[in-house]
């Protein structure tokens, strides 16, 4: 298995050219494009780790999974799914074209950028501030790691330049989607965008989703198994944004990506692959991630389809 990773890593290294890191977010654009890095936490407790496994990044909307998670548990399913759809878009993640041409408004999916401001809306509390314990409270128990913090200079870069996100939210809050105050809602998705970690961090949220909710290290439920299962659905349809169709074909996981470069995968029952490679493409997503995805799914035959 060691062995694999490390194979995983040279075959992906050379596809790091045609990538970007990701310009938009001012702070992101100065990350290291040639970075590539893994690492596997499987159930029963081994890890391997190649690269970069250690170089921290920051978790973009591969924090749509774990805001998802909290929401449907602080809320409760029906609740969530009244304010958001269940169905891909195949446009952008930051799309706002089907927000005023659906029906209702709602943003059709959690995993686009729109349909993670709407879940942010909904998670409890009284005070941004409060909303903002619960919600990193819980992320420090989702990737085990009671260190984890937002990265000051990347959260200031994104809310100095956000105006898409916060036209997203305007619109929502317009059509009586989104609940409480735009700018403080906008701000909270900004903070979970900006949450810093590393390979390991991500793998053993691919871990623990592996496991229906169930930490791997501790035993202890920390997501329901029928929230786990939702995640993970979303993330076969919506997770790679509108690569999601092709990245099933070749790759064949659950999986989520985030413009920081990360990209968590589950395979089912067996472990969580977290993989960091800042190049991105044209899409949003890592061009060396899914590169060393492809690699393992093959060699390791982990298509679950
Ligand atoms: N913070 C980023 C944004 O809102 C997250 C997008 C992403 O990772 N695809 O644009």
């Amino acid at each position: 298995m060691q062995r694999i990773a490390d194979e995983a890593l040279k075959y992906a290294k050379p596809f790091l050219s045609q990538g970007h890191t990701a310009g938009y977010i001012p702070e992101l654009s100065k990350v290291d494009p040639n970075r590539l890095g893994l690492y596997i936490a499987s159930n029963d407790g081994q890890c391997y780790k190649s690269g970069d496994f250690d170089t921290k990044f920051t978790l973009q909307s591969i924090s749509k999974t774990v805001s998802l998670m909290l929401a449907v548990m602080d809320r409760g399913q029906d609740y969530v799914f009244n304010k958001v759809g269940m169905e891909p878009t195949g446009d952008a993640f930051n799309s706002i074209i089907k927000l005023e041409t659906v029906k209702l408004h709602k943003p059709l999916n959690p995993m686009i950028n729109a349909g993670a401001i709407a879940i942010d809306s909904l998670i409890s509390g009284n005070t941004p501030e409060d909303k903002f314990r619960h919600l990193a409270g819980f992320y420090r128990k989702v990737f085990n790691n009671e260190q984890l913090n937002y990265n000051k200079e990347v959260y200031l870069s994104e809310k100095a330049t956000g105006f898409r996100n916060r036209a997203l939210a305007n619109f929502m809050k317009d059509a009586g989607v989104l609940e409480g105050d735009v700018d403080e809602v906008v701000d909270l998705y900004f903070k979970q965008c900006s949450f810093e970690v590393d390979c390991k961090d991500i793998a053993f949220l691919g871990a623990l989703l592996a496991n229906d909710g169930i930490s791997p290290s501790t035993g202890k439920e920390i997501v329901p198994k029928k929230v786990s299962r939702l995640v993970k659905t979303f993330m076969v349809t919506c997770g790679m944004y509108d690569a999601s169709g092709e990245f099933a074909v070749k790759v064949g996981l659950p999986s989520k990506s985030g413009v920081g470069g990360g990209i968590v995968a589950v395979v089912p029952g067996t472990m969580g692959i977290g993989v960091f490679g800042p190049a991105l493409d044209d899409k949003g997503n890592s061009v060396g991630g899914i590169k060393i995805l492809e690699y393992l799914s093959e060699k390791l035959g982990l298509s679950i389809f």
